[in-house]
């Protein structure tokens, strides 16, 4: 920067109170990592010298039309500085309060707000989240950031802070557009004032910057739009290092695609998914990080509505010559080549994941078990796709082992003919599933199960519905008709008749009342003497608990469906019991125990309080009736 002939004028300023907190996070947490303050800093050059080139291309009246867009990076071994300027767009007055006297804007809040404690910061983190400007006061005893918009009237200003608590900011005269960052080392911080390593630094993290970056005067970086190539001009290492400049992140991409296209819409693209997913952890949901440009020019950056949701894990950049460049944020959701846009790469990453199955599905499971929330969540919201989404989804089965997966092509090509159902079920564990009341009917009959574990996975079956003509059934569901069990084992002669059964049924349900909406004999196998099965198709189970344990009310009925077993010793000796002198008070109490073990089972079981006195109370009879044998 020019002369600094300062006015008077310099007013003090305190920072907000989450920048003290955050910069004390920042300083500490991230001090092993301290190279990244260069990368921050480089970063926000770029982003400004793509707002300046953009701005260049709509506006004619602008500062230092002639200023070359670059960065520059100079190291000083007497004053131990190192300074970042680029000939971007510049801040004025209210922009510099606004941007580096808060953290309102900046990508720091959200990342430290939402940081458990204990996590481990491995470089992929850091990176992700983006730390910023105030990163520099890992390394900075004092950070001037001399300025000037590009605004024809704007004026020259200088922000001034040790970190601590206070910025100072003075008008000065004579700067040229765009902005300095000096950064005044601390004592043990001077290995930033070394060219070398400073260059090895920008080369790491920042080497596909698209403007020239110059350490010392002298240009270190590439430079250069590798989407804008052909795919066989790319390397496989220079395809990753893009990825990690873009991901900010040090590990390489799971998947990449690279797509050219002239006809209907001039189009190129690089897009990668990452190997990890960051909402796994839980503590963020991912920010969409692909950047729109035209020509090479910054459209916008991290475009949100160009993808749906479901697809925020996708990084990459698309770059289309026919997106109107003076376009606003607003208006850019409404363009139609926009549109256009995101309809032909959300079928395109579909399609590219689907051939990726069959070229190596070990890899494609291991994308599955780190992304599979977000295509589920696409089944339920993108209806237009739903059907290639489909295609995407993995399983676990009764008909595999614990480790495999299968599909739903996998199930229906195992259908025989007539059969229209694929049965599924949701439980904690293959174990939990297997040891519990709905298996036994379908394994006895040789029919596949596809268990599902999490608990949001029910409303992906029931918004989904069918597959391939193949309507999608919650094996716990009242409505399902098996086909007779042909396992060839013999059946005893069934105790009771079908007038037993009715009279049986008709009690227990004059017995247990509104809790049930019938009782029923159950057509298929179970080997206990009772199961609940849900006769509301849309709702599963699963689907009832969740809702029951959120606090809101859905309005759900949570009609259920006791089915008995009249071969079990419980329930023919229950019949026994009530056509002869017993207490009937006592009968109608296992009445209730079993529907409550039913209960119980499904995980429906709300209060075990009631049922614990009961059990006291039978037991206490039982151990009664133990006590006269002995
Ligand atoms: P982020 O880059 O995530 O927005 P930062 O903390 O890095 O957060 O920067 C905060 C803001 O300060 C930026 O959004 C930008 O508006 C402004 N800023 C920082 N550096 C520059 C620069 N070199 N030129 C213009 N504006 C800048
Ligand atoms: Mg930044």
């Amino acid at each position: 920067m020019k002369s600094q002939k300062e006015s008077t004028a310099t007013e003090s300023r305190s920072f907000k109170a989450e920048v003290k907190q955050v910069l004390d996070i920042v300083i500490n947490s991230l001090y092993t990592h301290r190279d990244i303050f260069i990368r921050e800093l480089v970063s926000n050059a770029t982003d400004a010298l793509e707002k300046m080139r953009h701005e260049s291309l709509v506006q004619t009246n602008y500062n230092d039309k002639d200023a070359p867009f670059e960065i520059r990076v100079d190291t000083d071994k007497k004053k131990h500085t190192i300074t970042i300027t680029d000939t971007g767009v510049g801040m004025t007055h209210d922009e510099l309060v606004n941007n580096l006297g808060t953290i309102a804007q900046s990508g720091t809040r959200g990342f430290v707000e939402n940081l458990p404690e204990d996590t481990k910061l491995d470089s992929d983190i850091i990176g992700k989240f983006g730390v910023g400007f105030y990163s520099a006061f890992m390394s900075a005893e004092e950070v001037r950031v001399q300025t000037r918009s590009f605004k024809p009237t704007a004026k020259g200003y200088e922000w001034k802070s040790d970190g601590v608590g206070e910025y100072t900011i003075t008008k000065i005269d004579d700067l040229s557009r765009g902005t300095s960052v000096i950064v005044k080392l601390k004592g043990d911080a001077y290995e930033y004032e070394d060219d070398d390593n400073v260059k090895r630094i920008i080369k790491k993290y920042s080497n596909f910057v698209p403007f020239p970056v110059l350490v010392n005067g002298e240009k270190i970086n590439t430079a250069q739009a590798i989407w804008t190539k052909m795919p066989s001009e790319v390397t496989d290492s220079e395809y990753n290092e893009f990825f990690k400049f873009l991901s900010t992140s040090e590990s390489e991409p799971t998947y990449r695609l690279h797509l050219t296209s002239d006809a209907p819409i001039q189009l190129s693209s690089i897009l990668y998914v990452p190997a990890s997913n960051l909402e796994q952890f839980g503590f963020m949901k991912l920010k969409p990080s692909v950047s729109l440009y035209c020509r090479k020019v910054l459209v916008e950056q991290n475009t949100d509505k160009l993808f749906p949701e479901y697809l925020r894990f996708i990084h990459g950049v698309v770059d289309s010559a026919d997106l109107p460049l003076n376009i606003s944020r607003e208006t850019l959701q409404d363009n139609l080549v926009f549109r256009k846009i995101g309809k032909f790469l959300t079928k395109r990453i579909l399609r590219f994941l689907e051939d990726e199955v069959s070229k190596d599905t070990e890899k494609y499971n291991k994308f599955w078990e780190l992304f599979n929330r977000f295509i589920k969540e696409g089944v339920v919201t993108d209806f237009e796709n739903r059907k290639e989404l489909s295609g995407l989804l993995r399983f676990r089965s009764s008909f595999t082992d614990k480790d495999e997966y299968v599909s739903l092509a996998d199930y229906t090509g195992r259908l025989k003919e007539g059969e229209e159902t694929i049965y599924y079920i949701n439980g904690r564990s293959r174990e939990e599933i297997e040891r519990g009341p709905y298996m036994e009917a379908f394994r006895k009959r040789g029919i596949e199960v596809l268990y599902l574990y999490e608990p949001y996975d029910d409303f992906v079956m029931t918004a989904l519905m069918d597959y391939d003509g193949k309507k999608l059934v919650s094996a716990d569901s009242a409505n399902i008709e098996l086909p007779p069990d042909d396992t060839g084992e013999k059946k005893d002669e069934p105790v009771l008749s079908p007038d037993d059964i009715k009279n049986l049924t008709q009690w227990m349900k004059d017995t247990l009342g509104d809790r049930v909406t019938e009782v029923r004999e159950s057509k298929r196998y179970i080997n206990r003497p009772a199961i609940i099965v849900n006769p509301d198709e849309a709702v599963t189970t699963t689907m009832q608990r969740i809702m029951k344990a959120s606090d809101r009310d859905f309005g759900i009925s949570g009609t259920k469906v006791l089915e008995i077993n009249p071969d079990h010793e419980i329930i023919t000796t229950l019949k026994k019991l009530r056509d002869g002198k017993s207490d009937k008070g006592f009968l109608q109490l296992c009445v209730e125990q079993i529907y409550d073990n039913a209960l119980a089972e499904s995980g429906l079981l709300e209060d075990p309080g009631t049922m614990v006195e009961r059990v006291y109370s039978i037991m206490d009879r039982a151990l009664k009736a133990e006590e006269k044998n002995s």
